[in-house]
């Protein structure tokens, strides 16, 4: 039999809860073969990151050329790449192999506050990458660094937003509503002429560790196994909303969603 194809370019978190760990997990629960390349190791626990240790070029470059060379992809996520180095290999690797389906996290600081993305990278990230994807899933205070404005507060302001966002190339924008501080939480995906809006009730828990990743991944197994783009983010949606309904209470910090749910 085969399964849809599913590779994640993202940073390795030990403690199992995002980056890598969260989408292989995710790729496995939505029924897909996961594969990944690491581009940088994190030691990390529920307490923070207490270490990153980017992977050499020679090193990523060499993992990307022997996944895609001959197993290949029917889509790509993102996540943690760390440095402007970094992003234009993976943007001019994913050219090369022509990956049809690229959804980019634009992953920039850990809760805990640790940079996951040097600051010089945004510009590398927004010229080179963000052209060549078919979605990207910014949060709220990553949309804001990457259009240079202050960090929207409306469901009007998230719109704007999503709108220039899109100008910067990629076909699709989800943009998560997580951080507004009022009512439920609005994800909006927009499409260059529509709007979305995926909605549901705030879930009250601190355990939230690896949200990002899980739901990016969770787009991405389901554009491999062909859904439409809108059918894709609503099933995401389900997946990590069940994931951190049901999240794990393990270690002394923030706990990480239950892929499993
Ligand atoms: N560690 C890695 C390797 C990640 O890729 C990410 C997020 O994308 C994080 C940590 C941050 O996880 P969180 O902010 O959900 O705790």
């Amino acid at each position: 039999m085969s399964l849809a194809k599913t590779l994640t370019i993202a940073g390795s978190d030990s403690g199992g809860g995002a980056g890598i760990q969260a989408d292989l997990k995710t790729f496995q629960e939505l029924h897909t073969f996961g594969m990944s390349v690491i581009t940088a190791l994190t030691a990390q626990n529920t307490l923070g990151v207490h270490g990153v240790y980017p992977q050499s070029i020679e090193a990523i470059e060499a993992q990307i050329d022997a996944v895609l060379s001959d197993i290949g992809a029917d889509a790509v996520k993102t996540g943690m790449l760390f440095s402007a180095e970094i992003i234009t290999l993976v943007s001019n690797k994913l050219r090369q192999y022509e990956v049809s389906n690229i959804v980019v996290d634009p992953v920039m600081i850990a809760k805990g506050g640790a940079s996951l993305l040097q600051e010089e990278a945004v510009q590398a990230l927004k010229h080179e990458l963000l052209p060549i994807s078919t979605v990207i899933t910014p949060n709220l205070p990553e949309a804001a660094k990457l259009l240079g404005r202050a960090e929207m507060k409306t469901v009007d302001e998230m719109k704007q937003a999503a709108v220039d966002l899109h100008k910067l190339g990629p076909t699709y924008v989800v943009l998560k509503g997580g951080h507004l501080t009022e009512g439920p939480a609005v994800d909006l995906l927009y499409d260059g002429e529509e709007f979305f809006e995926l909605k549901v009730e705030r879930i009250d828990t601190k355990h939230t560790h690896g949200t990002g990743c899980t739901f990016a991944a969770a787009i991405a197994a389901e554009l491999a196994k062909s859904a439409t783009i809108k059918d894709a983010t609503e099933t995401a949606k389900q997946f990590i909303t069940a994931a951190i309904s049901n999240s794990l209470v393990i270690g002394r910090g923030i706990g990480p969603t239950n892929h499993a749910a």
